[in-house]
């Protein structure tokens, strides 16, 4: 007798100009990607100065990826939901040890995302040792506009990043503060996984993190991408 099992629908972001969805794989994040954000985090030691990003996961589940205004729900369990507006690359290859060159081959497009964090639950598992998952990984802790392709939008390595809330400007970058260029991060992130087509990178978020409240409405921008637009609910 055959016993069939529930298969997990896929999770999709859309495609700018076209009807084609991307079906997303893995989350993959880089943390503290840039100085200035490091700062804002205690996250520079004074004898040694800055250490390098690092990755941490979301699982894929995570996502809420759409065209328009997005909603997320306001997480339980916490008191201090922090926006952290980043550029994602979305890789449509993938490939182990890439070269840096090789690394640029991979990626499909780009879009405007948000790392959501649980900054009370993630300053206590610093404190303990503890594993970040439940404050990084969290019910739509990833957040991510449409996808535009390397053929429409380039490889974008400078201009503006930023985020507003309620019109308010809280956090403005530029792309080329990124300590890890993004085919850096892929090849130091293919040396540790095996890459492969439809993982997503969050590659860091500039300075001037900090709390959201239900109801906020949030407009991410990266020069020459379209904005994400979400509410917090
Ligand atoms: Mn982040």
């Amino acid at each position: 007798m055959q016993v069939l099992f529930p298969l997990p629908p896929p999770v999709l972001v859309p495609v700018q100009g076209s009807a084609a969805r991307f079906p997303v794989r893995r989350i993959f994040c880089v943390g503290r990607n840039y100085a200035e954000h490091a700062r804002e985090m205690g996250a520079v030691d004074q004898a040694q100065g800055l250490e390098p990003p690092f990755f941490f996961t979301k699982p894929a589940d995570a996502l809420v990826a759409g065209d328009g205004e997005l909603s997320v729900s306001y997480p339980p369990r916490t008191s201090n939901l922090h926006h952290e507006v980043e550029m994602v690359v979305a890789l449509g290859d993938g490939g182990s040890n890439l070269t840096v060159d090789q690394a640029k081959s991979l990626i499909l497009g780009y879009a405007v995302g948000l790392d959501l964090t649980r900054r009370d639950l993630q300053a206590r598992a610093k404190e303990k040792g503890h594993p970040w998952d439940m404050s990084k990984g969290f019910d739509q802790s990833a957040v991510c506009g449409p996808l535009v392709l390397v053929a429409d939008c380039g490889h974008p390595a400078g201009g503006e990043i930023g985020l507003q809330v309620n019109g308010e400007v809280r956090q403005a970058g530029d792309l080329s503060e990124m300590m890890w260029k993004v085919p850096q991060i892929i090849a130091e992130l293919s040396a540790l996984v095996s890459l492969a087509a439809g993982d997503l990178i969050y590659t860091g978020t500039p300075a001037g993190v900090g709390p959201l409240q239900r109801g906020d409405r949030l407009e991410g921008t990266v020069a020459g991408l379209p904005p994400l637009r979400a509410r917090i609910v």
